[in-house]
């Protein structure tokens, strides 16, 4: 026998029983879009490396040792994405849809890093991804947490709490950055190694750090909020009002900065303490100087990106339902091929009226095919037999809940069905 191959560390099979939370959280999240206004946009999962090495920044984790990079046979240097921003700020570019416009997208799919692979941290993970152009208020920033905050409610996720920080404009930011360095140079001592690293590549990263020694350090840093412009200023103020409104309760949290480098004023994120360390399920804020970067016009610009594994691991933990895609209905059949032509044909009539039917495939007996439709998940049996087929009649059997067995004709099958399946 040959070995067997695996699959490659940090990537996951996603089967049946735990896509149906998938499939609910896609199907919930595209409606609550659509309600917005957003669009769906799809655009490769291979780009060139420059792209990410350009928007998400040179120091940041992801491009420093995170990414799937790799030369195709033309000698180009490509990469999986490590997240959507970049490919959707790419593809709006390039296709004319960002300049003196104004747009609302959406995508979904898979994101590459190459991390340590724990609970809630993966080397292929998945994203639902929100950017909107062209608008540099405050008003859409709140309007992409009250979309969050609606998706929560829809699918009656718990648990998860909103931090909203302003990291100012590069300017301020820069100022900002300076008089950290100074005080973290001060405690150089009580920093961990990845701290030490990040001095002076990346100091406001320092603040993400996941670290519990670092704690301490990190609390008495200077705060962000201390070192706003005052255009920073208002248009946080003016954020907070909006959220207040709308009865929106968050906290501030000035040490909250974002792992990429092309953010700007609001950043949020949504996080729980049901996930241990992996406690962020939806990050983002606005980015108002990346369409330039990639050489687009100047664009204001905000978004979020919730990460799949762990909004869908939340919901598991709490047990709530699933769509139910579960055939309704197993059809056995135990005869010749008469039989069996009777009963596909059967089983395609059901299906025209909107049941899910799952017709005996492979022969075998009446036990065989009982055991096959209890494992089916279906609620009833339909027995069809060489005498059930003469008379053009089918027994009815509930798997599930004890209802009498029935012989019906085929003709009533359906009306029968639908009276009990409602
Ligand atoms: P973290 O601080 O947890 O590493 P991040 O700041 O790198 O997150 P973003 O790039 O903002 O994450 O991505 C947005 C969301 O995508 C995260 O909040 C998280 O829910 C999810 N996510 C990011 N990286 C992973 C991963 N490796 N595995 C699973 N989900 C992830
Ligand atoms: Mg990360």
């Amino acid at each position: 026998m040959s070995k067997v191959i695996q699959a490659v560390r940090g990537m996951n099979d996603l089967l049946p029983d735990v896509i149906e939370h998938w499939q609910r959280v896609e199907d919930v999240s595209r409606d609550v879009l659509h309600a917005y206004g957003y669009r769906e946009i799809r655009f490769p999962v291979l780009e060139k490396t420059e792209l990410f090495a350009r928007s998400i920044g040179q120091d940041t984790d992801i491009v420093e040792k995170e990414m799937y990079t790799f030369e195709d046979r033309n000698g180009d240097s490509l990469t999986l994405r490590p997240e959507g921003t970049a490919g959707c700020v790419r593809a709006g570019i390039e296709n004319g849809l960002l300049h003196n416009q104004m747009q609302r997208f959406w995508y979904a799919g898979a994101m590459f890093r190459h991390e340590r692979p724990q609970k809630g941290r993966y080397r292929q993970f998945h994203q639902i991804g929100v950017e909107a152009f062209g608008m540099p208020g405050p008003d859409i920033d709140a309007e992409l947490i009250l979309l969050t905050a609606r998706l929560w409610n829809a699918l009656a996720v718990e648990g998860l709490s909103l931090q909203i920080n302003s990291l100012g404009t590069p300017e301020s930011r820069a100022r900002y950055r300076q008089e950290l360095v100074r005080y973290l140079e001060s405690r150089r001592a009580d920093l961990d190694e990845d701290s030490q690293r990040r001095l002076n590549r990346n100091p406001l990263r320092i603040l993400d750090s996941k670290n519990p020694a670092m704690r301490e350090v990190i609390n008495e840093a200077p705060s962000m909020m201390d070192h706003l412009d005052d255009a920073s200023r208002k248009h946080f103020e003016q954020l907070c009002k909006y959220l207040d409104r709308a009865d929106l309760r968050y906290d501030i949290n000035p040490r909250l900065v974002r792992g990429l480098d092309y953010y700007t004023r609001t950043v949020f994120e949504w996080v729980t303490d049901r996930l241990g360390s992996q406690a962020t399920v939806c990050a983002g804020g606005r980015y108002d100087g990346l369409v330039e970067m990639l050489g687009g016009k100047p664009t204001p610009a905000a978004g979020f990106a919730l990460g799949m594994e762990r909004l869908v691991e939340l919901l598991a933990q709490q047990g709530s339902s699933v769509n139910d895609t579960k055939p309704q209905i197993y059809l056995a059949i135990v005869g010749e091929s008469a039989v069996i032509q009777q009963g596909m044909r059967l089983a395609e009539s059901l299906r025209d009226q909107g049941l899910r039917v799952v017709c005996n495939c492979g022969g075998g007996n009446l036990k065989t095919q009982l055991k096959r439709a209890d494992r089916s998940g279906a609620r009833y049996a339909l027995l069809l037999g060489e005498e059930e087929s003469k008379r053009q009649s089918i027994t009815i059997k509930d798997l599930r809940q004890g209802e009498d067995q029935v012989l019906v004709p085929q003709s009533a099958v359906v009306k029968h069905l639908k009276q009990r399946l409602v």
